[in-house]
């Protein structure tokens, strides 16, 4: 499995080679999302059998509401691993069901619990922020939607004063009823809520391609993070989801693709991973893969190869 000295060996040994060809330069922050099946540390192990720098995970399965807190041995199994330090920038990604603008009393209920979880266990694994969808109005209106997603945040936050992992908003594709395909949906609530300087966010490349803002050609794009920074902030931005996009610009359509076979085209990644702007930012990819991460070792020597070539 990931576990054997001769991966470990091979790791290392890519570490090594890596750091002898990017010497002059920062290293990338770049990796993706990995499972956390059979322990959050294994996660660690599987971003190093690949070459990752940078890493997402979930904090618990994400198909289910709620599970037993973290062990200290789970937590000390994670942050004592011996391949942690390989990795520059680790974070998480929040449960799918939570919706913080649900319209049903037991739903929100649940959401807010299971936040506030997954928000004590990113705590307890030490982790900047963990990546959070702002919600789905589900019929109520975008503006109803929004209010509620604001007064859920200050909930959660003001229950949890001591929390230190932060919640970064992300840019939605705005499939159905879900709100954040908007720059301004986010900027409403950061500058809405009682502790903003709790909240970030993070960028995913398919949505906002899919929401409708244009990243085909280096023009289109410089144009599209100008909007970024004037309505959010250039500050605010601590993470990129790097997916390419099976739907169309302006879809609503959230279906990720590899890199380079959907349909953003490879300018939108080549500005990514060259710009100085983004050098501290962590890039990592949630696109389909196979338990070999097979496609994720594709996709990322890709993108290697895009920064490189500026
Ligand atoms: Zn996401
Ligand atoms: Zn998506």
């Amino acid at each position: 499995m990931f576990r054997s000295d001769q991966h470990d060996s091979n790791c290392m040994q890519r570490v090594a080679n890596r750091s002898l060809i990017t010497d002059h330069r920062a290293p990338l922050l770049l990796g993706a999302h990995m499972s956390i099946g059979g322990g959050v540390h294994t996660a660690i192990e599987r971003a190093c059998s690949i070459g990752c720098t940078a890493m997402q995970i979930f904090v618990k399965n994400n198909m289910q509401w709620f599970a037993r807190p973290l062990t200290g041995q789970e937590i000390a199994a994670f942050l004592k691993h011996t391949q942690r330090r390989e990795l520059l920038s680790v974070f998480a990604h929040a449960n799918y069901l939570i919706n913080l603008a649900a319209t049903n009393p037991q739903f929100h209920a649940n959401s807010l619990r299971a936040l506030t979880e997954e928000l004590i266990r990113a705590d307890q694994l030490k982790l900047p922020f963990l990546v959070l969808h702002p919600g789905a109005h589900l019929g109520a209106g975008e503006e109803v939607g929004l209010e509620r997603i604001v007064e859920s945040i200050d909930r959660v936050f003001s229950a949890r004063p001591k929390i230190k992992t932060r919640i970064a908003l992300e840019t939605t594709a705005g499939q159905g009823s879900c709100m954040g395909n908007k720059f301004e949906h986010l900027a409403y609530v950061i500058s809405s809520v009682r502790e903003p300087e709790r909240l970030c966010v993070c960028l995913d490349t398919a949505h906002i391609f899919a929401a409708g803002y244009d990243i085909g050609s280096e023009p289109s794009i410089r144009k599209t993070f100008r909007e970024f920074d004037r309505v959010i902030g250039r500050d605010r931005l601590v993470a990129i989801h790097v997916n390419d996009s099976k739907a169309v610009r302006g879809s609503r359509v959230d279906r990720h693709e590899h890199i380079g076979k959907g349909k953003i085209g490879l300018d939108a990644f080549r500005f990514i991973m060259g710009n100085r702007r983004f050098s501290k930012i962590p890039k990592v990819l949630e696109t389909p893969k196979a338990k070999d991460l097979r496609e994720d070792v594709r996709n990322l020597s890709m993108l290697r190869a895009l920064a490189a070539d500026q």
